[in-house]
């Protein structure tokens, strides 16, 4: 495999990026100038030192001396509720829709369809997040319409059984999603409404 091959397999990892695209990333490269692509070099060697993870809602922020991001270390956020989302796009997306005033809880990958339980990375995210002490009241589920998501969100339910005391609401997003449809591209009507309608299981 040659190294133009070799690059756009990479770019094929991102979301939502076929092989054609991939191509055209690295072509766009081949032709940027030298400083463009010393920049970009630069800017992903140097991530993972620049960023951290909020140590609440697992979110990605910017590494400094707090260890909370903007919303979970908002003292006008309603600490009681949690709403459970897949990626930090989702909430962005829930922000710019300002229907939600709780936090929320990234888990940053769902359950395979083929797995019958949580898998133990997302058991211990919602262990750490919802233990006995954490004054949670409501739990809001907001995964993906998809079948991973719901499959995922069934898996959710179950554990949180054994997490939570009886008395924490689990609640789910309206349908007012279409299937198949990810949060992070929902209009904000759609999402205030999916919010508003949310239904307790
Ligand atoms: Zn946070």
């Amino acid at each position: 495999m040659d190294d133009i091959e070799t690059l756009a397999r990479l770019f094929e990892k991102f979301p939502g990026i076929g092989p054609r695209q991939a191509k055209r990333f690295v072509y766009f490269l081949l032709r940027a100038d030298g400083g463009y692509r010393a920049d970009l070099i630069q800017r992903i060697s140097s991530l993972s030192k620049g960023v951290a993870r909020c140590d609440l809602c697992g979110r990605f922020m910017a590494a400094s001396l707090t260890r909370s991001c903007a919303v979970c270390g908002n003292g006008e956020r309603n600490k009681a509720q949690v709403m459970v989302v897949l990626k930090d796009a989702d909430i962005e997306s829930f922000e710019s829709a300002n229907v939600y005033q709780g936090t929320y809880l990234v888990l940053g990958t769902l359950a395979q369809l083929t797995q019958d339980a949580l898998p133990s990375t997302l058991q211990s995210i919602l262990a750490r997040r919802f233990h006995t002490s954490s004054g949670v009241q409501e739990i809001i589920l907001a995964l993906p319409v998809t079948t991973d998501g719901e499959h995922t969100s069934e898996l959710v339910k179950q554990a949180l059984k054994t997490v939570v005391a009886d008395t924490v609401s689990v609640s789910m997003l309206a349908r007012g999603l279409s299937t198949g449809s990810e949060l992070e591209y929902a209009d904000p009507q759609t999402l205030r409404n999916a919010f508003t309608l949310r239904k307790n299981n």
